[in-house]
C-alpha cells in the first residue's frame, strides 16, 4: 500500500545526532533505519571482502566510493513493501542523491521529510571525541574514526561533498532545519514537529 510509504532522510554533519534521533524515530514510527556507517562498520567487524576494502577509507575519514554505497542501498530497498525507511548517513554526495531519487521513483516512494540537524562545529568535535572517550570508559569498542584528527577530516569532507545536498533537497521541498543543540527529547520533538 503506497499510502503507507514513508521516507525520511536525515542530513547533518558527523556528530549532529542523526544516528540517535533516527533510531528513536524508527522505533516510534515503525521505520527501518538504514545507517550506511553502521552497515559498513558491520562489514569491517565481520572482515568481509567489502569490509577489508573499506576499512582504510573509514579509518581515514574519507568517503567510500558512490557505486558501493548505491549498490548497498539498492539491495536494502529491493522488495521493501511498504517502503518505510530512514536514511542516516546516506546520501552524502550529489551522485548518491541522484541515484536515490531514481530508486525511490521506481518504488513510488519519494522522500517525505528531510530534516537537517544543525550543530556548531566545535560542539560537533567535542561530541565525537566524548563519544570515543565514553565508549572506551565503558569497555566498548571505540570507533576508529572517533578521534579529533579524523573528526576534523570528516567535517571537512562533509563541507565539501555533503553540504551541497542541502540546496539539492531545498530545491525539491521537504527540507527543514532543526536546531540540534539541546537534550535528546528537545531535539526529537523539533524533528517530529517539522514533519507534520
Ligand atoms: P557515519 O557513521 O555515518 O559517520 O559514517 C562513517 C564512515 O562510513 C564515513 O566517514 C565514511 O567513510 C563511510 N560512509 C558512511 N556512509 C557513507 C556514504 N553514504 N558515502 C560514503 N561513505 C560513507
Amino acid at each position: 500500500m503506497t499510502q503507507n510509504n514513508k521516507v525520511v532522510i536525515f542530513l547533518g554533519p558527523p556528530g549532529a545526532g542523526k544516528g540517535t534521533q533516527a533510531a528513536r524515530l524508527a522505533a516510534e514510527q515503525n521505520l527501518v533505519q538504514l545507517s550506511t556507517g553502521d552497515i559498513l562498520r558491520d562489514h569491517v567487524a565481520r572482515d568481509t571482502e567489502l569490509g577489508r576494502q573499506v576499512k582504510p577509507i573509514l579509518d581515514a575519514g574519507h568517503l567510500v566510493p558512490d557505486d558501493i554505497l548505491i549498490a548497498l542501498i539498492r539491495d536494502r530497498l529491493a522488495g521493501m513493501e511498504p517502503v518505510r525507511v530512514i536514511f542516516d548517513g546516506f546520501p552524502r554526495t550529489t551522485a548518491q542523491a541522484e541515484a536515490l531519487d531514481v530508486l525511490l521513483e521506481e518504488l513510488g516512494a519519494p522522500a517525505s521529510a528531510v530534516p537537517l540537524l544543525e550543530v556548531p562545529d566545535q560542539v560537533l568535535i567535542d561530541r565525537i571525541v566524548d563519544r570515543g572517550r565514553q565508549a572506551a570508559e565503558r569497555g566498548e569498542k571505540v570507533r576508529s574514526d572517533d578521534n579529533e584528527e579524523t573528526a576534523r577530516r570528516r567535517q571537512q569532507v562533509y563541507r565539501e561533498q555533503t553540504q551541497p545536498l542541502i540546496d539539492y533537497y531545498a530545491a525539491r521541498g521537504h527540507l527543514y532545519t532543526v536546531n540540534g543543540v539541546g537534550s535528546m527529547d528537545e531535539v526529537y520533538s523539533r524533528i517530529t514537529q517539522g514533519m507534520k
